[in-house]
């Protein structure tokens, strides 16, 4: 290592040089460097900087200066770059910022140039160098595995364009996951939204991540999410803080946002590397390679000019909403195993038209109910009853909050309630530690499906009943090939995006196009339809294995569903998938017990006529038994490909804005 002070020209004094200068100033006065001087283009800008500097200003790089130097730092124009380095590394080590070219091949050449020279060359992928990222990789290195998935934006706001590329530009995600992963880019995806890119990558190992770059909106984003099987790291590299979730609870949080900025951090271990050029460092190699992924154009979708052509798989509330959001952009085709639209989970549920008071564990759960209302009440207004009565006793056993907790909840949520309990017959008051009468409405089924149709309808959504997707691959232009089975033949179609909305068959779709998998729990129901010749009148019994009846729109029918009796198969499939045989466990029926059941509660229920019973299967986010979290989540996995698992049903006209906002921007 050379024990001397290394001797630095400052190459560009632009917006960033100006940065370095700084830096570098700052370095000098600490005695890390002795900055020799800046070079700036124009004898006018000479002029203005010398006014300003101690330090001598230079107007263009001539050899005799570089003799005088041990380094240069380059801030300059990537365009400039090649004759730059070809001027300078000869004669000095070289600090050049990113992208290290314009295009692949300049890129290769100024590669082959630093190869061959007794010179180092620094590339400034500054994240490297960022405070929340080195400690993402240290964080990185200690797990067992790599995340299946990472999602990045990396966003400025439109005000800000400078017109340039936008992959060579944003390509610090690249290079964030090559310095975390080191895997090399076996595909990728290009969404050209103009000045936002959706960019999809799937790694070698199986990797995949997805890239929002470029210039959009009016806030700059820099975040990069990485996404394990049971837990999630969130680094935000604005507030320089990085977050892990388990299972949706916030694990740990770390806040490096005192630690050495990111540029100080970046020159430091340039210093080192001229001192000692076997430091680890940034080098052409990686440059080039970060280059080469940025100008890959692999299967591109350009915004087309023409409609964009969708599949919807799956018409539940959720699917057929995304198909009515859709339509006025792109063309939309729902296909549907069944014969009708809303005939699984949509139609065999207790129609709740939830407005929290069933979630006392997830506040999470009732933040979601409370954002989507709105949309959902426009949209089926005439589809929701209310003017009854709703009852939410709190057990005094075994209930997995307390009275006061739950008190404490509704009022946190100002979720209205009078503390009141209903007649004898309806709830048995022994049991019950304290009761709130409220008013939540339900829904009536066939409102909800006669508005959901003509909406339809209306907007000229191809609906294909009786028609399942049962294969799907992405083709080597980008667009997305279903193989759909109608009857006895099968058919292909293409399609630019596709969403799956299959509810407990979420991880068909994962499986088909090889996408990370959902811990998904599956429940089978057998929920009953009862008939009791009383008003409408809505029980339940919190917080645990208790039982609900609520009105249906039918007048003396109600649902009834008890929370442990009725749930007949209750597992998390390890490949994820639901087995083929799982309505067999139907036979195992228990309306017997969840009917004798629920009548400890509410003794009305001896009197009830069992009208029949359905089964159904749901499919919740696996391991969250602690809160029982209900949020509907969307999930982008790249390749223009995107998944919604329904929480509740009015979270369907608010999630299917959402994600066609991804698609139609
Ligand atoms: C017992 C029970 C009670 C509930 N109570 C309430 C309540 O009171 N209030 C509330 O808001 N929510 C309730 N929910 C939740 C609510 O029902 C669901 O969140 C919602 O229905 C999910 O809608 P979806 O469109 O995602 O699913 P679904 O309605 O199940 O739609 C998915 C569709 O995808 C189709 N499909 C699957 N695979 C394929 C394929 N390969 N090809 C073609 N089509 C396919 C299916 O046939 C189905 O029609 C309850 C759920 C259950 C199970």
């Amino acid at each position: 290592m050379s024990s001397r002070i290394p001797n630095i020209l400052l190459i560009g004094a632009g917006t960033f040089g100006k940065k370095h200068l700084k830096t570098l100033l700052e370095l000098e006065k600490q005695g890390v460097l002795t900055l020799a001087g800046v070079v700036v283009r124009t004898e006018r800008s000479m002029q203005a900087l010398k006014r300003k500097l101690t330090v001598p200003v230079y107007c263009g790089v001539s050899d005799e200066l570089l003799g005088q130097v041990d380094a240069v730092d380059i801030v300059t124009l990537a365009e400039t770059h090649f004759e730059l380095v070809t001027k300078c590394l000869p004669k000095a080590h070289v600090f050049i910022e990113k992208p290290l070219a314009p295009s692949v091949k300049e890129s290769a050449d100024i590669k082959k140039l630093a190869n061959s020279s007794p010179h180092i060359l620094m590339v400034g992928h500054i994240f490297r160098f960022h405070p929340a990222i080195m400690r993402l990789k240290k964080m990185v290195k200690s797990e067992k595995s790599r995340p299946h998935s990472i999602e990045a934006t990396f966003i400025n706001p439109l005000i800000s364009d400078n017109g340039r590329d936008v992959q060579l530009e944003m390509l610090h995600p690249f290079d964030i996951v090559d310095y975390l992963f080191n895997k090399s880019v076996a595909e990728k995806h290009t969404e050209d939204k103009g000045r936002l890119h959706v960019v999809s990558l799937l790694y070698r190992g199986g990797m995949r991540a997805v890239m929002k770059l470029g210039w959009s909106g009016e806030k700059k984003e820099r975040t990069i999410r990485l996404l394990y099987k049971h837990q999630q790291i969130l680094c935000n590299l604005e507030t320089k803080t990085i977050t892990v979730y388990q299972n949706g609870l916030v694990k740990n949080t770390v806040d490096v946002s005192g630690a050495t900025e990111a540029l100080e951090n970046e020159l430091r271990a340039f210093i080192r590397a001229v001192r000692k050029p076997s430091a680890d460092y940034p080098d052409a190699d990686v440059g080039n390679r970060i280059v080469e992924i940025a100008a890959k154009r692999q299967m591109v979708i350009k915004t087309p000019s023409s409609r964009k052509k969708v599949a919807v798989i799956g018409a539940g509330i959720f699917g057929t909403n995304c198909a009515i959001e859709l339509a006025p952009f792109c063309n939309v085709t729902v296909f549907e195993k069944n014969k009708s639209i809303l005939s699984e989970a949509s139609y065999i549920n207790q129609y709740r038209h939830h407005w929290g008071y069933h979630y006392p564990r997830s506040q999470e759960t009732v933040n979601d109910i409370t954002n989507a209302i709105t949309d959902f009440e426009k949209r089926y207004k005439s589809a929701i009853i209310t003017r009854f009565p709703t009852y939410y006793g709190v057990a005094k056993k075994n209930s997995k909050v307390t009275p006061e907790e739950y008190l404490a909840f509704c009022d946190k949520n100002s979720l209205p309630y009078t503390l009141e309990f209903p007649d004898k017959q309806f709830l048995d008051k022994e049991k019950t530690a304290i009761c709130l009468k409220t008013y939540e409405p339900i829904y009536n089924y066939q409102k909800l499906k006669d508005i959901t149709a003509g909406l339809l309808k209306k907007r000229k959504v191809n609906v294909r009943l009786g028609a399942e997707i049962i294969g799907a691959r992405i083709l080597p232009d980008g667009r997305k090939e279903l193989i759909i089975k109608k009857g006895g033949t099968i058919r292909r179609e293409t399609f630019d995006y596709v969403i799956n909305v299959t509810y407990a068959r979420y991880n068909n779709f994962c499986a088909w196009f090889n996408f990370p998998r959902k811990p998904i729990r599956i429940d089978l129901v057998e929920a009953l339809w009862v008939k009791l010749n009383i008003p409408k009148i809505s029980l339940a019994v919190m917080d645990g294995e208790f039982t609900n009846m609520v009105p249906t729109g039918t007048d003396g029918v109600f649902t009834l569903v008890h929370i442990k009796k009725s749930i007949l198969r209750r597992f998390v499939p390890k490949d994820g998938l639901v087995p083929k045989d799982i309505f067999e466990s139907a036979k195992h029926s228990r309306i017997k017990q969840t009917i004798e059941q629920s009548a400890i509660w509410f003794p009305i229920v001896k009197e009830a006529k069992l009208l029949r019973a359905q089964y159904v299967l749901r499919g919740v986010n696996a391991y969250r038994e602690h809160d029982d979290a209900r949020t509907s989540d969307i999930t982008e996995h790249g390749f223009g490909c995107f998944s919604i698992l329904g929480g509740k049903l009015l979270n369907a006209v608010l999630s299917a804005k959402q994600l066609s906002r991804l698609i139609a921007d």
